[in-house]
């Protein structure tokens, strides 16, 4: 039985604890980076492919030569290169949006994945509970929430402000056969000034870093880019206190991730157990926010304002809003439906009437044949509640993939040039 749902805690390791799981985060992110230049290797010296037995056994020979990679626990070793052949099996499957897989950076967040035999979970008391790992012992988690299954696996991390274990569980969740309040439609209209903005003319929107942040962020951006030029001139390693800025960047903008994933799971809850349709426009996500800068021969235009929308684009956490969705979905019976996004701000949602200048400024929608006036998002979300389907309805993992990779580019071709790239073809 496989997990079928992730639930996450803050995770209060001690000192030792937390010195000791940093070590083995970095151990997990070399071994991954190591065994993905190995298979590579393999591949390009002998056209052989290597797989996840026959690099276990590398792994065994090298936990007897190297101190520190024996120190990391055989089976996170294990669960680290059972994901990078997933990886390789997601980038082979023609139905699979994923490309190659690449290097994980240093900058990227720390996490030692464990197998569910590997750990236990124990209830200390009413707040407390406690996750037994390999190797560490005991490390306390506050209970937040029940787990509500078996625990199948579990990944220990750090996002720049605090650790957190999330546990794959199974839960066996089941969607009810029917929606609690039927016939219940709702639209769905995402826009870049007001987050959310629904038929019903409901607007949710929500401040992700306030002004302070933002600030800070920025300066803390451009003294890192001056400590690495400075770095690179003397040739010399990354400094201490560089580090320090480094880790403080990690910090804040971990606290801005997280209000954006709040708000986000916040407006899927409630949409998905107040409506049992859910309509949304089909949104390009990748192709609207492909850089505009064109190339040397032929420059974009508006390349700054392209950017800015694209800031703004992401900064509102669309793609995350689709996924957050189609997991509530699963448990109230909700259906997600996907409209084609064409006109939608520019059509008259009384009379029908298509026109630019129908948009009279970023807020306000006034039809010039009918007069109908109304709130540009709210006019564009109740065309959107309308419209006609566009194709069937996606949920769970489907939802994910068609979001994640936009059908901007034909995979195949891509993946012959990632593969010209790394030196790795498909089987
Ligand atoms: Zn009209």
């Amino acid at each position: 039985m496989n997990a079928d749902t992730g639930r996450k805690y803050r995770l209060c390791p001690t000192d030792g604890q937390a010195d000791r799981l940093t070590a083995w985060g970095h151990t997990c992110r070399w071994l991954y980076n190591t065994a993905l230049e190995q298979r590579q290797f393999a591949w390009q010296q002998r056209k052989v492919t290597l797989r996840l037995a026959a690099q276990c056994a590398y792994l065994t020979e090298a936990r007897k030569e190297l101190g520190w990679v024996a120190d990391l626990p055989a089976q996170s070793g294990q669960q680290v290169l059972r994901q990078l052949d997933q990886a390789y099996q997601n980038w082979w499957n023609p139905q699979h949006p994923a490309g190659a897989p690449t290097r994980k950076r240093k900058s990227a967040r720390l996490s030692v994945p464990f197998p569910g035999q590997a750990v236990q979970v124990r209830r200390l008391n009413r707040r407390w509970g406690a996750v037994i790992l390999p190797k560490v012992g005991e490390v306390k988690f506050r209970w937040s929430r029940p787990l509500g299954g078996a625990v199948r696996n579990a990944v220990v991390s750090f996002d720049g402000v605090a650790w957190h274990v999330g546990f794959g569980v199974h839960a066996s969740v089941k969607a009810p056969a029917a929606h609690a309040r039927p016939d219940t439609i709702v639209g769905v209209d995402r826009g870049v000034k007001v987050a959310l903005a629904m038929s019903d003319g409901r607007m949710w929107n929500r401040a992700f870093a306030t002004p302070g942040q933002e600030r800070e962020l920025a300066r803390l951006k451009s003294k890192a880019g001056r400590q690495e030029t400075a770095r690179r001139k003397r040739g010399a390693t990354t400094s201490h206190r560089a580090r320090k800025v480094r880790a403080e960047i990690a910090r804040t903008s971990a606290k801005i991730r997280n209000r954006r994933r709040d708000f986000v799971m916040w407006a899927a809850n409630r949409l998905c157990a107040q409506h049992a349709v859910v309509k949304l426009e089909r949104l390009n996500i990748e192709g609207m926010t492909a850089t505009g800068k064109g190339t040397i021969a032929e420059p974009g235009t508006n390349v700054r304002q392209k950017a800015g929308l694209n800031r703004a684009i992401l900064d509102k956490g669309w793609g995350l809003f689709h996924v957050a969705l189609a997991n509530q979905a699963r448990t109230t019976g909700t259906q997600i439906v996907r409209v084609p996004a064409a006109f939608t701000s520019q059509r008259c949602s009384r009379c029908g009437n298509t026109d630019r200048s129908n948009r009279e400024s970023q807020a306000t929608f006034r039809c010039g044949s009918c007069g109908y006036q109304a709130n540009a998002d709210v006019n564009a979300a109740i065309n959107v509640r309308d419209a006609a389907e566009a194709a069937p309805p996606l949920t769970g993992r489907a939802v994910r993939d068609r979001n994640r990779k936009a059908s901007c580019r034909p995979p195949t071709q891509r993946r012959q040039r990632a593969a010209l790239e790394t030196g790795i073809s498909r089987r």
